[in-house]
């Protein structure tokens, strides 16, 4: 019997025969959700004999929402989710004057799902501009809700920009030019503890060495700043015998206590070169909004681009994992485009549930296909003697080696 995922004290309840609601995206996304699903239900089948299968429900957003329904979002999307709890889905066109900015960024709001998970690891075979990807292996934890992206905002020379510079600048004594747009930046303590809360649970439960908090506190002081001293803070109060600080090591990553997880911070700028020159002394990267949005697509570009990346929203309990790159409408059902990146995303939904066996036979699958050069064409035309594939014939070959 199918039975929906709940939580109970505290913890992520799941049947053996979950409902995962999926939303399949506008444009390729049709493509990779069709080949993605049959990935993941050939590793479910593979790993545990037909004993735990998921339970597949279409919920509606973005195009085809809007021609079945007339709304880009639907309430009942939003309310499927909250009620499953784990939820992945495709791409979405971003509706030009649908009333909301983004149908992602509304669904993160919704559903208050605070940090944005993406794992950068290389795999095997894959083209990279660097000459050791396989050095990179980090899991970054991007705010999701706050900092300069939360869309307050003013056009230049708006009646609202008016009002807003004359606050400024008469009240706070400020100096903002007359033909300014401005934009608003916050940073609050409860959002970053909980998203350092979420990456120090993940570093601990994944046998992770570091936590580094990416930040550009030297400029932005009660912003990055204080988002840097919170994440501390709560390093030391809530993980004390379990961290330790950088400061407090003798010498610079040297006699770390045995099991510890080092605690350590970089400036956003800096830690764009550390990624390129010294990306093995990283692990698990906790990062403000507009940072961590450059910081993950500069990583994954290290092990070969978005094509390829994974990523997943996540709250508190419920979880939305997702493709990180667009909806490539050129190629709209072409059955042409690289299904790597959700299917990655759907080995992150697999971890999310434990459901470890399954995952781990999709990503030795994937790795075996693409060792073996049989690849979509965005990767073929990158690497020499590889054999192009369709979208569904690259799903086979992933079905083929698991
Ligand atoms: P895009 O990611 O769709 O395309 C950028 C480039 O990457 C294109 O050259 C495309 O062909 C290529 N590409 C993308 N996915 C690929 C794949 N799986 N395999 C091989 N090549 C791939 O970005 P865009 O063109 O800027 O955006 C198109 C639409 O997607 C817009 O409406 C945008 O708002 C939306 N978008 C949605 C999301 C999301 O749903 N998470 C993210 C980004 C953009």
């Amino acid at each position: 019997m199918p039975e929906k995922i709940y939580v109970k004290d505290g913890k992520l309840i799941i049947s053996d025969n979950p409902i995962i609601p999926f939303i399949e995206g506008d444009g390729t996304g049709p493509d990779i959700w069709r080949a993605t699903r049959k990935v993941v239900d050939a590793a479910v089948e593979k790993a545990y004999g037909g004993r735990r299968s998921i339970e597949w429900k279409e919920i509606l957003a973005g195009e085809k929402a809007f021609h079945l329904t007339g709304k880009w979002l639907p309430e009942e999307t939003v309310d499927a989710i909250k009620e499953h709890i784990i939820a992945i889905k495709g791409p979405l066109t971003t509706p030009i004057g649908g009333g909301f900015r983004s149908i992602n960024v509304t669904l993160r709001q919704e559903l208050d799902l605070y940090a944005c998970v993406r794992p950068v690891k290389w795999i095997p075979g894959v083209p990279s501009p660097v000459v050791h990807p396989e050095h990179v292996d980090v899991v970054i934890f991007r705010e999701n809700t706050e900092d300069i992206y939360a869309g307050i905002e003013w056009e230049a020379e708006s009646e609202d920009a008016k009002k807003a510079r004359q606050f400024l600048n008469i009240e706070m004594s400020c100096n903002v030019p007359e033909d300014a747009g401005i934009g608003v930046k916050y940073i609050s303590k409860a959002a970053s503890e909980r998203l350092m809360r979420k990456a120090l649970k993940y570093a601990i439960e994944n046998g992770r060495k570091s936590v580094t908090i990416v930040h550009k506190g030297n400029i932005m002081k009660y912003t990055e700043g204080s988002f840097k001293n919170w994440c501390y803070a709560l390093a030391k109060s809530e993980f004390a015998g379990k961290i330790v600080t950088e400061e407090e090591l003798p010498s610079c990553g040297s006699n770390v206590p045995e099991g510890k997880i080092i605690v350590k911070d970089r400036i956003s700028d800096n830690m764009f070169q550390q990624l390129l020159l010294r990306p093995s002394e990283y692990d698990v990267i906790v990062t403000p909004n507009l940072n961590g949005d450059y910081l993950s697509d500069a990583a994954a570009a290290q092990v070969g681009g978005l094509g390829m990346a994974p990523g997943g929203n996540i709250g508190d309990y419920i979880a939305l994992f997702e493709a990180t790159h667009g909806t490539a409408p050129k190629y709209a059902g072409l059955d042409k485009v690289n299904p790597g990146s959700l299917i990655l995303s759907a080995v992150m939904m697999l971890e999310y549930m434990g459901w470890k066996e399954a995952a781990s036979l999709i990503t030795e699958g994937l790795a075996k296909a693409i060792s073996q050069k049989t690849v979509t064409y965005d990767l073929a035309r990158q690497m020499e003697g590889a054999r192009e594939v369709t979208t569904s014939e690259f799903a086979r070959a992933i079905i083929e080696s698991i």
